[in-house]
This record gives C-alpha cells, sequence and structure tokens, in this order.
C-alpha cells in the first residue's frame, strides 16, 4: 500500500513539474485581491493609533485673559530606538521583500526537486554569511518577525516529508541517530554550529500517510510518530499538504475540505501538537478560480479548521506584510533548484535595497524616506498591526 501510495505520489511530483514550469514560462505570480486582504485584516488586532503626544504644560505665568481654545499640537514622530549610526549601520527596511525557500528531496537524484545534502549546506552557509535570519514561515505570515537588527529574514520550507528530509540511522544495537545527510541532520547541526542564525526554524509539510517513511523507506514506519514530535519539540512547524497530495484546482469543495481536515487530524494522531496553521498547496494549484475562502476556515464533521496561509511552488521573494499586494495566502516560494537558487541569491546581492532588513525591534515597523522604484508607494498603513512605523 506504502508502494502505492510512492507511485501516487511521484506521479504528482512529475505533473506538478511540468505545471510549475508552464507557470514559470507564464510567470506564476498571483496577484492579491481585496477580499483576501480585508478577510485577513480581521484576523489581526486593529491598527492603534500612535502614541499620544506629549502636551508641554500651560505656562505658570498668570494671565487675565481666559484661554478660549486648546492648542492642538502636531502628532510627535516616532523616534527609532536605534541610533543615527546603527540606522546608518543596519539600513533597516522592513518594507522590503522576504526569500521563503522551497525544498524537496535532500538526495542525488537530480531534477529540479531534488536537492543534495552539500547543496543545501552551501545554501544555508551563503545565507548565513550575507546576514539572513531564519524566522518561523508563521512569523513572517503573521508578521510578527523577530530578527537581530540589521538581519534579513528567510523562510525555510520543505514540502512532501520524504525520508531524506529525516532518517534515522539505527545500528545493530538499536541506537538511533539522526542521518546527517538528511534535511533535519544537515539543520541541526547548522543551527548548532550558528547559534545567531535563528536556530529551529523551518517548515515541514508533511504527507500524513507516511511521515519520512518514503519512498521505499518501510524501515523507518516504526519512528514516524518520534520524528514529528521531534521537529515540534525543536521549534520546527508542520504545514498542511493535503492527505493525498491532491491537485486543489480539480477537486471539489467537499475534498478539499477532507483532504485538509483529515491531513490535520492524521498529524494529530503523530502530535497532537501538530499546528497544521500553513497549507503547503500541492502543486501550488490553487482551488478553481484561486478562491482561498477554504483556506481561511471552514467546518467539517462539527469541527473548525483555518490556516493563517498558503505557499505557492514558485517563483520569486515575497512582499513584507506591509506591502499594499502582500496576501497571506498568496506566498510564492523560490524553488531549492540550482538554477533559481543561483538566479535569486544574485538577485539578493544585486539588489539589497529591495530586500526586508529586521530594525531588531517587534514593535516598530522601519522604513527608509528614499526608497527604489520596486518599494515606493507599496507601504499599506492599514497593516501595521499596532506596531509603530518609523520613517528615517
Ligand atoms: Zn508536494
Amino acid at each position: 500500500m506504502l508502494r502505492k501510495f510512492t507511485g501516487i505520489v511521484w506521479a504528482c511530483v512529475a505533473v506538478g513539474l511540468v505545471i510549475t514550469l508552464i507557470a514559470g514560462l507564464l510567470g506564476d505570480f498571483s496577484d492579491s485581491s481585496d477580499a483576501h486582504n480585508s478577510a485577513r485584516a480581521a484576523d489581526f488586532t486593529p491598527a492603534t493609533t500612535l502614541a499620544s503626544p506629549t502636551v508641554a504644560l500651560a505656562s505658570p505665568t498668570a494671565t487675565s485673559h481666559p484661554i478660549v481654545a486648546t492648542p492642538t499640537l502636531p502628532p510627535a514622530t516616532p523616534v527609532s530606538t536605534l541610533t543615527p549610526g546603527e540606522l546608518a549601520q543596519y539600513k533597516p527596511n522592513e518594507l522590503g521583500w522576504i526569500m521563503v525557500l522551497m525544498y524537496h528531496a535532500i538526495n542525488h537524484d537530480g531534477g529540479d526537486y531534488a536537492t543534495t545534502p552539500d547543496e543545501l549546506r552551501a545554501d544555508l552557509q551563503w545565507l548565513y554569511e550575507h546576514n539572513f535570519y531564519v524566522v518561523p514561515a508563521s512569523a513572517y505570515i503573521k508578521d510578527e518577525i523577530k530578527a537581530p537588527a540589521g538581519k534579513r529574514p528567510v523562510v525555510l520550507t520543505f514540502d512532501d516529508g520524504e525520508v531524506s528530509q529525516f532518517r534515522y540511522l539505527v545500528d545493530a544495537a538499536g541506537n538511533k541517530t539522526i542521518d546527517p545527510d538528511c534535511a533535519v541532520g544537515i539543520l541541526e547541526k547548522f543551527y548548532a554550529d550558528h547559534p545567531d542564525f535563528g536556530h529551529g526554524s523551518a517548515l515541514f509539510s508533511i504527507l500524513p500517510l507516511a511521515p519520512f517513511a518514503w519512498p521505499d523507506a518501510e524501515d523507518q514506519v516504526p519512528y514516524e510518530k518520534e520524528k514529528v514530535q521531534f521537529l515540534i519539540d525543536h521549534g520546527y512547524e508542520i504545514g498542511n499538504h493535503t492527505i493525498n497530495h491532491i491537485n486543489m484546482k480539480q477537486a471539489t469543495n467537499d475534498d478539499i475540505k477532507k483532504e485538509l481536515a483529515g491531513a490535520v487530524n492524521m498529524m494529530r494522531q503523530f502530535s497532537p501538537q501538530a499546528q497544521m496553521q500553513v497549507i503547503a498547496v500541492p502543486f501550488g494549484e490553487y482551488p478553481l478560480h484561486g478562491d482561498t475562502t477554504l483556506f481561511e476556515g471552514f467546518d467539517y464533521e462539527g469541527q473548525h479548521y483555518a490556516s493563517i496561509g498558503a505557499l505557492m511552488v514558485g517563483a520569486n521573494p515575497g512582499q513584507s506584510p506591509e506591502d499594499q499586494d502582500f496576501d497571506p495566502y498568496w506566498i510564492p516560494r523560490i524553488r531549492g533548484s540550482r538554477d533559481q537558487i543561483d538566479k535569486w541569491f544574485s538577485f539578493a546581492e544585486d539588489n539589497p535595497g529591495i530586500l526586508y532588513v529586521s530594525d531588531g525591534n517587534a514593535d516598530t515597523i522601519t522604513v527608509p524616506n528614499t526608497l527604489g522604484p520596486t518599494l515606493t508607494g507599496a507601504l499599506d498603513q492599514s497593516k501595521l498591526h499596532g506596531k509603530t512605523l518609523i520613517r528615517y
């Protein structure tokens, strides 16, 4: 049965590859809609007004004339907690773009959906050396990014949950170690060696029929539960990738509900703490007409299911949550194949002014007064989520 399932998934991956290639040729980028954004806004605490300006006390000098009008003071201009020198050094820009990287197999199979262990290590090394800092997918989507000043947030995602992402090596005595060449082994080592890289964050969107025990990895079946729990205990997130890797564009609403709700329930058999807040849309194929209503929430068999966001397959960095075009249910990802990694890492080197750079303060959104043409006019102040906007 496992082999049959595996065959189906591989067939799906192959179809997905074709679809993705076509989408890439067409320019795979879906724009947001006002309906999406307004639905999202309801999920958040409304933006509060800026702190009241400090009002100067009235002069103690007595006057014989009654004061007839209260003077209106202009609102105080928020000031950064960073010094002018730090602002010049770090150049925070929290309106910039954020890369979400999308990996599948970590092996030597080749193709667009396989990344070798050394390639993954090299990607992490490049990110680390270029001031990137790993943040959880949920933090990006919820505009709760916490990164030190000057760091560029990046989100790591792994789809499908095949064995090359998380494999235990078991010796003759039954002792288990994490394969140093699987994704989790590589991440854990890199995080341990680089504690200032945002340890413990990556999203694993796992097919729940055989978490990290396919293809052809029946020996790993006894460890499915342990692996899922390991991820949660070490700060990773679990995403929803449906049960059967369905193409939602071709599915009925009832099927989509059954697949999304079923995946949540199955993953919670492995760990009740599995949050499943984010949907990694299989093949990047959204429900018909791009209707994400079900992603935002639905009832199924007496339970309510909702997600905070959804991830596409392809093909560019995502916008800041403060960007007018940001839509949490249409977040683009960069495929972990060499051509796409080379393309977007080069882009990042050549266009530092377009990337999100943290100000180190989770309560403020710091944006330069002078922006390049890509970001000029992109700020939507209704999306500040209660944070104070600082311009400099
Ligand atoms: Zn997939």
